[in-house]
């Protein structure tokens, strides 16, 4: 497949370049053809001006047309073939069956949200009927429903090229709600970007949408996405990386004069709690399930269980053993990026240096710098130490975590109270352990927004009732999602119509219940008509 290297505005390709910039594969360090064009500062607003005159046409069109339109973008993106998913290989390093299943569920999540469009309950409508004869004061006619925020901007995360990149998650979930999107392309993937993108732009041309709904720019984050983000005309962000550049992203965005949501996803340690009962009945089976969570896709995921607390005797030692030994046993792995590599590499340096911490296992097999490898850690220290040291409570992305000895039940609840927010945390069990584990739940329940019980916290499913967030800094929005249908709620707003005409109002609120919706009427959720 040929690549252009540009960025897309509105389906035109941007000509004007202030610097080039080539995909290096992580495979072998080599630099990919071709160059990539880093957009100037006027494609920004010119990206947002053609949003903000799509907007109105596209927040209108019907939902069986905006359906239509995601399906066709599936579409257009089941058929790009072997293209992608070799593109995409040479940029990541990620393997071709592991994309081939990344792009199913990209495919997958544009289907799943046509269909929450379809449905269109969604919108949350509510109706107030009014009540003129109320005493003491009659009651006006009162109703709401979500409406479109307007143009988003997307940052492609680099560990899902595909299902968290240029058509994934948040792009899907924004153009779902009717906001036109504006992707930031990660540098870590511009081709594989570059193709999903023309994808879309298929879609948009083949769908008689107007340009503006979708763009996608490439440049620097500290430029073209922080300009982005600042632009007066865009609405909301949604981000997914590191910390440092959720939180740029955020700070820029809430010092507009007039601020607007960020939606970052960010970092989270995924703690796992093995109580007695469980350690001492499947330990070594545990340690298999664990080594499997911390080192699939060379530890890359946001789910990646970074900490794995247990009580000190000989069931801990016997399960850690069983660890070490698949940790040593794992091969060192290609990482996305040289940047993602190098950051991981210092983080298991910096956590070796910590006083009190060991390091335990690591691969056996020798890791190969010119092939951007991660080896597989497997780090331990004591509770006291851990809650000592700051340094340990951060994210290392990659394939290491670090198991923490605690002296009983209540040093678990102990440290729980001491973490920050997280993604998700995990308990493993057994019936008797989880009579005296109400504490540990209760903690658990207010530091992350998912609780696994028995299992392992990667794999992510896509499903109207996942929760993919978590306090700050797991997020900057707790109370939201990225993953799953309820991800559509981030970038709408409520709209209240008092005392409206029939004529005036939106189709979702108008008596008769054109769209079949299931709506709250008089405080009851009902799908009959007024
Ligand atoms: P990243 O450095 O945060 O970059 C993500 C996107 O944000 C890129 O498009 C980047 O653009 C932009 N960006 C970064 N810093 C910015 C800033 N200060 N202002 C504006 N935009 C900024 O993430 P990454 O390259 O994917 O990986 C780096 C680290 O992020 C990893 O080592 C890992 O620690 C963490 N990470 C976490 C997750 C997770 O799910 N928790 C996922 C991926 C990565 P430029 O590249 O052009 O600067």
């Amino acid at each position: 497949m040929n690549l252009h290297g540009r960025s897309f505005i509105g389906g035109i390709l941007v000509e004007e370049s202030v610097a080039t910039f080539r995909a290096i594969s992580p495979l072998d360090n080599r630099p990919l053809d071709p160059e990539f064009h880093e957009c100037a500062l006027g494609a920004v607003a010119e990206a947002l001006m053609r949003a903000e005159e799509a907007f109105p046409v596209y927040a209108r069109i019907t939902p069986n047309a905006r359906a239509a339109f995601l399906e066709r973008i599936a579409e257009e993106i089941a058929r790009t073939g072997d293209a992608l998913i070799d593109r995409a290989h040479r940029e990541t390093g990620l393997s071709a069956e592991r994309l081939v299943g990344e792009r199913g569920r990209t495919v997958n999540q544009l289907r799943l949200f046509a269909g929450v469009v379809r449905d269109g309950s969604w919108c949350d409508a509510r109706i107030d009927r009014a009540m003129p004869e109320r005493q003491p004061l009659p009651r006006l006619d009162i109703r709401r429903m979500l409406a479109p925020l307007g143009p988003v901007i997307v940052f492609g995360a680099s560990n899902f090229p595909l299902a968290f990149s240029v058509a994934g998650g948040d792009t899907a979930s924004a153009l779902a709600a009717g906001c036109p999107v504006i992707v930031k392309a990660h540098r870590g993937h511009p081709g594989t970007s570059e193709i999903v993108a023309a994808a879309i732009v298929r879609a948009v041309e083949a769908s008689g949408l107007p340009g503006g709904v979708f763009s996608m720019l490439h440049g620097s984050g500290e430029q073209i996405g922080v300009a982005l983000v600042r632009h007066p005309l865009a609405r909301a962000a949604g981000f997914t990386g590191s910390r440092a550049g959720g939180r740029a992203l955020f700070d820029a965005a809430a010092s507009r004069p007039e601020p607007i949501p960020v939606f970052a996803e960010m970092s989270s340690l995924n703690p796992v709690f093995i109580l007695p009962g469980a350690m001492r009945e499947r330990g070594e089976q545990i340690a298999l399930g664990l080594k499997g969570s911390v080192t699939m896709g060379a530890g890359q995921f946001c789910t990646k269980p970074g900490l794995v607390f247990g009580v000190g005797g000989p069931d801990l030692q016997a399960m850690t053993e069983a660890l070490e030994k698949g940790i040593r046993e794992t091969a060192p792995a290609t990482m996305l990026h040289a940047g993602i590599c190098n950051a991981y590499r210092s983080g298991i340096d910096s956590m070796a240096k910590v006083p009190g911490v060991v390091a335990l296992a690591m691969s056996d097999a020798e890791a190969l710098p010119d092939r951007t490898h991660g080896e597989a850690v497997l780090f331990t220290t004591d509770i006291d130490d851990f809650l000592l040291r700051p340094k340990l409570h951060e994210e290392v992305f990659g394939p290491c975590t670090l198991l923490v000895t605690a002296g009983s039940l209540s040093d678990l609840v102990r440290v729980a109270q001491r973490m920050e927010g997280q993604l998700t945390a995990t308990i493993h069990a057994t019936e008797s352990d989880l009579a005296d584990a109400a504490d540990l739940i209760g903690i658990l329940r207010r530091k992350a927004g998912r609780l696994v019980l028995n299992g392992y916290p990667t794999g992510v499913e896509v499903c109207p009732a996942m929760h993919h967030g978590g306090p700050y800094p797991a997020t900057t929005d707790e109370r939201f999602t990225s993953v799953g249908t309820a991800a559509i709620q981030r970038w709408a707003r409520p709209v209240c119509f008092q005392n409206f005409p029939a004529a005036l109002l939106p189709e979702e609120l108008r008596d008769e219940n054109p769209c079949g919706l299931v709506r709250m009427i008089d405080g009851k959720f009902t799908l009959a008509s007024v």
